[in-house]
C-alpha cells in the first residue's frame, strides 16, 4: 500500500465549493480500495488565512505543503480582501508557495472535450478533441527580472521599466521538462520565443536547440515565434502537442488556448519544481486556472471540472497514478457525454447542474469504473 500524502488548501469563495467535490473523489477512491490510499491534511490559503492569521499563508502550512507529496489549490482573493496591504494580499500566500518550492514548471493543459466543442468560440471541427499542452516558464522572465520601475525624469515624463531575464540553466531545465512531457505524449515540442527582436528569444532558442539535441534528439522539436504561435493556434491548433515557452509569452498564450476549451471552469493547471535530487520526485502544486469567482460564490453553482482535473494530474505528476488519473478525466468526459452541464458550460436541452451534482455526477462515473 503507498500512501500519498495531500496538502487541501481550498481558499477563498468558489475555492471552497470545488474542493469539498475534490475530497468526494478522493474518498471515492478510498472507498474502492487499490493499493494507493491518500492522508489528506486541510488548511487555509488566502483570504480566510488573512481573516484567521493575519497572513495569506501560515508557516504551518507551509511546513504541510514542505511535507506533503502534492498541494491541491483552490482559489484565493475576492472584494473582502480588496484593501488590505499589498505585501499580505491573498494572492501572497500562492506566490509564496511557489516561490518557496521553485514551481518553475506551469503545465496548462488545453483539452476540448467533444461534448462542449459548441462553447468554443472557434469552429468546431478546429477544437473537437483537441488536446494540447502549454508549458510556461513560471519563475523568471519579464514578471520578476530587475530593474522593474517607473521613475520620473527630470523633464517630469515618467519612465517605466520591465526587464526580461533569463539564464541558461533556467532555461534548459523548462526546455528538459518539455522534452519529457512531450515525450509522454505524441513526441512533438514547438518552443515559442522571438529571437528575431529579443536577446532573451536568442538565447532561448540557442539553449532549446542544445538542450533538445543533448537530452531528447528522439522529439520532434519546432521552433516558432511567439507571434507566429499565436496565430496558428487560433488557425489550427491541432497542428500542436507540447508548446514549451517562458514566463510572458505563456501567460498570453495559454489563455489563448484555454479559451478554445469554453470555460474557466474546464481549465487544471499544474507547477512543478525540480526534481529532489535523492528521491527523483517535484514538489508540486495543482490548482485550477480560473479564481475565486466572487460573482458565483456561495451559491453552489460553481463548475468543480477545474479542480477535479487538477487532482487527476496531481495523481498523474505526483502520485504515479497515470490510470486513476485517465479514469478521473474518462468520468468528467461521459458526465458531459450524459448532458450535465453547470451553468458556465450550459447549453440548451441539457440538463443543468450544481457543483455538487457535478462532483457527484463525476465521482459515480469513476466508481462505476473501477468496481
Ligand atoms: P475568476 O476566474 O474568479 O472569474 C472570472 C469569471 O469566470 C467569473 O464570471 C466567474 O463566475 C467565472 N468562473 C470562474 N471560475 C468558474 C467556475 N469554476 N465555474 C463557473 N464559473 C467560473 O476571475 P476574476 O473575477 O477576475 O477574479 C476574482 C478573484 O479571484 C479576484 O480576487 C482575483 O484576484 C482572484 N484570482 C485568483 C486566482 C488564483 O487563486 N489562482 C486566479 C485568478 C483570479
Amino acid at each position: 500500500m503507498t500512501t500519498h500524502k495531500l496538502l487541501l488548501l481550498p481558499g477563498d469563495g468558489i475555492g471552497v465549493e470545488i474542493s469539498r467535490e475534490v475530497e468526494r473523489v478522493i474518498e471515492t477512491l478510498h472507498g474502492l480500495g487499490g493499493a494507493n490510499s491518500f492522508e489528506v491534511e486541510i488548511d487555509l490559503v488566502g483570504g480566510a488565512a488573512i481573516d484567521a492569521h493575519g497572513v495569506a499563508v501560515t508557516e504551518e502550512a507551509i511546513a504541510k505543503a514542505s511535507d506533503a507529496d502534492a498541494i491541491i489549490f483552490g482559489a484565493v482573493g475576492g472584494p473582502k480582501w480588496d484593501n488590505v496591504p499589498y505585501e499580505i494580499r491573498p494572492e501572497a500566500g500562492l506566490l509564496r508557495l511557489r516561490k518557496d518550492f521553485d514551481l518553475f514548471a506551469n503545465l496548462r493543459p488545453a483539452i476540448c472535450y467533444p461534448a462542449l466543442a459548441e462553447a468554443s468560440s472557434l469552429k468546431r471541427e478546429l477544437v473537437e478533441g483537441l488536446d494540447i499542452l502549454i508549458l510556461r516558464e513560471l519563475t523568471g522572465g519579464t514578471y520578476f527580472g530587475e530593474p522593474k520601475e517607473i521613475v520620473t525624469q527630470e523633464n517630469g515624463e515618467k519612465r517605466a521599466v520591465d526587464t526580461t531575464v533569463y539564464t541558461t540553466s533556467e532555461i534548459e531545465r523548462i526546455v528538459k521538462v518539455g522534452c519529457d512531457l512531450a515525450r509522454k505524449r505524441s513526441g512533438k515540442l514547438h518552443m515559442a520565443a522571438k529571437w528575431n527582436v529579443m536577446k532573451s528569444g536568442v538565447l532561448w532558442r540557442d539553449v532549446t536547440v542544445a538542450t533538445h539535441q543533448k537530452h531528447a534528439p528522439d522529439v520532434e522539436l519546432e521552433l516558432i515565434l511567439a507571434d507566429n504561435c499565436a496565430m496558428q493556434l487560433i488557425r489550427n491548433p491541432k497542428q500542436f502537442d507540447v508548446i514549451v515557452t517562458d514566463n510572458l509569452f505563456g501567460d498570453v498564450l495559454s489563455d489563448e488556448a484555454a479559451m478554445m476549451t469554453g470555460s474557466l471552469g474546464m481549465l487544471p493547471s499544474a507547477s512543478l519544481g525540480a526534481p529532489d535530487p535523492k528521491t527523483g520526485k517535484s514538489k508540486a502544486l495543482y490548482e485550477p486556472v480560473h479564481g475565486s469567482a466572487p460573482d458565483i460564490s456561495g451559491q453552489g453553482l460553481a463548475n468543480p471540472i477545474a479542480m477535479i482535473a487538477s487532482f487527476a494530474m496531481a495523481l498523474r505528476y505526483s502520485c504515479d497514478m497515470s490510470s486513476e488519473a485517465d479514469i478521473i478525466e474518462t468520468a468528467i468526459a461521459k458526465v458531459l457525454d450524459n448532458g450535465l452541464r453547470t451553468a458556465d458550460i450550459m447549453q440548451s436541452g441539457l440538463t443543468k447542474v450544481g457543483t455538487e451534482q457535478m462532483g457527484k455526477a463525476i465521482a459515480a462515473e469513476i466508481q462505476s469504473a473501477m468496481a
